[in-house]
Parts: C-alpha cells; structure tokens; sequence
C-alpha cells in the first residue's frame, strides 16, 4: 500500500504526489478514503490562494468532506475495527473549553478544521484521524454520499438556526451548491412553501427537481417583491441567504415576514450598509452561522432513513488522478454542477466524467 495526495502547487495547479503511510495514534483510525466532496472553500482557495485571513503560503492538500473505511485503528479505540465505513466529521475541536462543553463546539477557539490553513486537507488515499470525530455509515448509504454529508449538515444547521418546520415558508436566496442542501434540509424538517432565487435559469431547474415549490429568476426582477408576491403579501418565515452578497441581505430584510428570522448562510466577505428599520417594526431576527455542530448523526440518519434523497442533486464524478481537472472544470461549470465528488475507490458506480 502507498498514500498518495493532490497538492495545491500555486493558483490553479495542483500535482499528484507520494505521501507517508499514516500510522494512527492514540485514539485515532487510519480510513481509507473513497470519495471527496469539492466544496465551495476549496475552489476558492484553488482560484484565489486565500479565504479571509486564512491564507494558503505553502503546497498545501485541499478537501474536507470526505468518507471511506477504517484501515488501522489506534490505541484506546473502541467501537471502530477495519472494514468499517465512515465518515470524518472535518472539524477536530478541543473537547475541553467552555463552548466544546457547552455543545456549541463549532465555535471552539481551538478548532482544526481540514483544508484551512494550517490544517491540510483530505484529498489523499489514506489519513489518520481522531476517532472521536468519526462517525459510522450504514450499509444503505453509499460512501458517494456519505461524503456529501458535510454540506448536508451546512444545511441542516442552517435550517435549525431558522426553526424550519411544518407551517413554515422559506425563502433561499441563492441557489448554490449550499442553497440546495438548505433546500433539502427544510423539505425533511417539514417546511411547507420553499422558494428559491438565483440569477441562472439552472438553478432553479435543479431547485424544482430537489423540491422547490416556487422559484424566482432574481434577474431583471425585484426578488423581495418577487417574494411578498408568493407569500400572499406576509413575507418568508424563514430568509437564507446563502449567496454573500450585500444585494442579497438587503433584499433578505425586506422579504421576510413579521417575527421572521434571516439566517446568514453565505460569507459576508465586505463590510454592508442595512437599513434596519423593516426588521424593527418586524420584530424580525438577523441569525449569522458558522459551519454546524452535533449534525453529522442527524445528516447521516436522515441519509439512512430515506428522508433526504442525495441522489436528486445528481454529482458529477471524477476519478482521483483528474482531480486538477475536476476542480478547473467545477469552477467554470459552477451555474450547473450541485457538487462535483472525487473518486478514490469506486463503490458500485458506473457514470464518471472524463477528461
Ligand atoms: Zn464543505
Ligand atoms: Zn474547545
């Protein structure tokens, strides 16, 4: 057995190259990585080198939604053996301050999250990796999307933060590869009118297919009145923005309805001028969230059980040794692909795109 990884060179480049053979510590499992998801982070590092103040100044692995099967296990681990499929949550927190303790262990200070800076990532053939993070994945779910459970969980945060459920409407501004896990999560938990506004006529196409009841072409229209239009004049209970975008955000404070909560999705990169005035006589919420905590259970319960069909977001594969190419071609297919996933290890899968 040998390890290899992909990595990220310069901009835009990026070279397949041997790697040490991981050899677990304690409390850690060595997995073999079948597939790894191409998230928005990733391309964006690969284009622009940074994210933020997070800045890429070395070669340097990208990738942090990923699954496989345990190879080796370390000392003091219990409950994983090798064979056994799984999925590694992406972000290792302390465990021990008073957030980890709290359960809001996505906002630990001490947080190693793959693929940003220092941290490498998991575009590779084998990692070791805390056990503690690891989570098993049934036999009815294959590893394609156990890998995709890291944007589900984005979603499902997403949509807790905004108390998705039966009787609700939402609104999801921007209909990204995020916007759909958003998507997919209030569908499950039951929210019964989902619209959803992008500015490509694709996207609303793969909207409607992941369950969409109404969409919005949010070019040459005003999306906010687009959207009072659709709710019977009441506003969305539920706004996500999930584009970034200070257009959006202005647009999410005008559409949402009296008590409503906006849930900030996307990254808010630039400073923005609000005017705060229609959330005040609303006695409407602003809720920002970063990444999600205790999820992966949920994501992969969901996956499990039926509730959340993956496969209705359709991804595009590439085989691992195309991996440069899969991350050029995604960034200029970005108004049509949902999410592009890296083969390492097939699993009972035929339709791969080629070079
Ligand atoms: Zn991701
Ligand atoms: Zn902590």
């Amino acid at each position: 057995m040998k390890n290899q990884q992909f990595v990220m060179t310069g901009l835009g480049r990026m070279e397949l190259q041997d790697c040490p053979m991981p050899v677990p510590a304690p409390g850690e499992v060595v997995i073999e990585i079948h597939y790894v998801g191409i998230c928005g982070s990733d391309l964006h590092f690969f284009r622009f080198g940074r994210i933020g103040s997070k800045v890429i100044d070395r070669p340097f692995v990208l990738g942090h939604e990923c699954a496989g099967v345990v190879t080796a296990v370390g000392e003091g681990v219990s409950g994983f053996a090798p064979g056994d499929r799984v999925v590694p949550e992406p972000g290792v927190p302390c465990g021990g301050c008073a957030l980890c303790r709290s359960g809001k262990y996505n906002l630990c200070p001490d947080m190693r999250f793959l693929a940003s800076p220092p941290n490498d990532g998991c575009l590779r053939r084998y990692m070791a990796y805390p056990a503690r993070m690891v989570f098993h994945l049934p036999d009815a779910v294959p590893l394609l999307y156990g890998a995709m459970a890291e944007p589900l969980a984005v979603g499902l945060h997403a949509a807790r933060m905004g108390r998705a459920g039966l009787g609700k409407s939402a609104v999801i501004l921007g209909g990204g590869p995020i916007g759909m896990m958003t998507l997919l999560a209030c569908r499950a938990m039951g929210v019964t009118q989902v619209i959803v506004a992008d500015l490509f006529e694709k996207r609303l196409e793969n909207a409607v297919r992941l369950g969409a009841q109404e969409t919005v072409l949010a070019s040459g229209t005003d999306t906010a009145e687009a959207v009072l239009e659709r709710t019977g004049g009441a506003g969305a209970d539920l706004v996500f923005e999930t584009a970034g975008s200070p257009v959006t955000l202005r647009q999410a404070c005008r559409c949402v309805a009296r008590g409503g909560r906006i849930v900030l999705v996307g990254n808010q990169t630039e400073p923005v001028t609000l005017d705060l005035m229609p959330l005040m006589v609303r006695e409407a919420s602003i809720h920002p969230i970063y990444r999600y905590r205790n999820l992966f259970p949920v994501a992969i319960e969901a996956l499990a059980a039926g509730r959340i069909d993956l496969s209705l977001a359709e991804p595009s594969i590439f085989p691992f040794e195309q991996s440069e190419y899969a991350f050029q071609y995604t960034t200029e297919h970005g108004q049509s692909i949902i999410k592009s996933v890296i083969e390492l290890v097939p699993e009972n899968r035929t339709e791969v795109v080629s070079q």
